[in-house]
């Protein structure tokens, strides 16, 4: 017998396996402006364009309901959505919203996931419009699609840095991966010694920031009464280092970071240093945080320049010179993007 070719998708990484899967896949519809490639495909629909994402999150992967409150699961699924959108400078408007569910959850206990939903969808003023309901063999799926609006000239997406334009970052990087590593330090002591109350006083900032995200739509609305659009954009899921990776290649152009510039908060900061975490590795490579990273024409520096939620941490490069952080001490080190490996 022959023996199939098996390859590990570990050899590929999530990213490879994308790209392989992508060169198979053929666009039929003069509809379908932009596929697979970016944080949501674009979809022509009369003078305006429709973008569409979709995110699935599996307990036990995304989300530990020993530590994470439903309602709190049902909003971070309907952000995590919602920011792929906002990535693309457009605005959501539906979702759907499909569950797999084991016969250890109770009616009570998906109302209170549909709760932190229906919150969600009213905090980003989106209408729940369907969904699926299934059985699950092992806890709780929920995958959810968003749809969203936006105008083809003011779209943006990861391939649009050009050479000299600033990088800019949104609210403050790190909090979501120091967060999670506290709750699974407490979750360890509880499971070792149930009587023992999990300490998370002083930490309610970072167990925020990885519990319950909140896509910065607010950001999206403030360009757009600026006038300023990102010539590219992508939010942060996968760590920081990681998305400037992914602007690189899409754009090719080389990036340029500095260390004194990338926004760390000062509670995000202490709990790393606690915990024998490296904080600038954190800020680089932490996932989860879902805030915004974009690029802006130097033009547009002016009109962002007194805003009190972005920074500025570099800018781009030409493609031969390469992607580097900026040491405090002057050093100039080559990127490395780490990101989250789920294989
Ligand atoms: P994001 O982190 O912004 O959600 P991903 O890294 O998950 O983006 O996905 C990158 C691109 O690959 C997106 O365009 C997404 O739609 C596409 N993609 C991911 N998984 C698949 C798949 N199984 N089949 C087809 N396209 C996929
Ligand atoms: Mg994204």
């Amino acid at each position: 017998m022959e023996e199939q070719k098996r390859t590990e998708i570990g050899s590929l990484g999530e990213f490879g396996l994308i790209d392989r899967l992508n060169k198979n896949i053929e666009i039929k519809n003069p509809s379908t402006f932009k596929g697979i490639g970016d944080d949501a495909a674009v979809i022509e629909s009369g003078d305006h364009v429709k973008v569409l994402t979709t995110d699935l999150l599996l307990e036990g992967v995304h989300f530990d309901l020993s530590y994470a409150p439903l309602q709190h699961v049902g909003f971070k699924a309907v952000a995590v959505n919602v920011s792929d959108v906002a990535a693309m400078n457009a605005i959501p408007t539906q979702i759907t919203v499909s569950i797999a569910l084991s016969n250890r959850f109770s009616v009570e206990a998906v109302e209170a996931l549909y709760a932190g939903i229906n919150a969600a969808a009213a905090h980003y003023g989106v209408d729940v419009v369907g969904g699926d309901t299934t059985a699950s063999r092992s806890g709780l799926v929920i995958g959810i699609t968003a749809i969203g609006e936006g105008k083809k000239e003011t779209l943006s997406y990861r391939s649009g840095a050009k050479v000299n334009d600033i990088i800019c970052v949104t609210g403050d990087l790190g909090g979501a991966l120091v967060g999670l590593q506290i709750l699974e330090r407490e979750k360890q002591v509880f499971m070792a010694d149930p009587n023992m109350k999990p300490a998370l006083d002083g930490y309610s900032y970072v167990t925020g920031r990885q519990l319950k995200p909140d896509a910065r739509m607010d950001i999206i609305h403030e360009l757009r009464e600026l006038g300023v659009v990102p010539t590219s954009m992508i939010d942060i899921s996968d760590g920081l280092a990681s998305e400037l990776f992914h602007i690189s290649k899409a754009s090719d152009v080389g990036v340029t970071i500095y260390e004194d510039k990338l926004p760390i908060d000062k509670q995000t900061y202490d709990n790393a240093v606690e915990l024998n975490m490296d904080p600038i590795t954190c800020v680089l490579n932490g996932g989860e945080d879902y805030e915004l990273l974009f690029t802006i024409d130097q033009k547009d520096f002016e009109k962002l320049e007194k805003h009190a939620d972005v920074h500025f941490i570099g800018h781009v490069a030409k493609p031969e010179e390469g992607k580097h952080l900026v040491t405090k001490s002057g050093t100039a080190v080559a990127l490395k993007a780490q990101g989250w490996k789920h294989f």
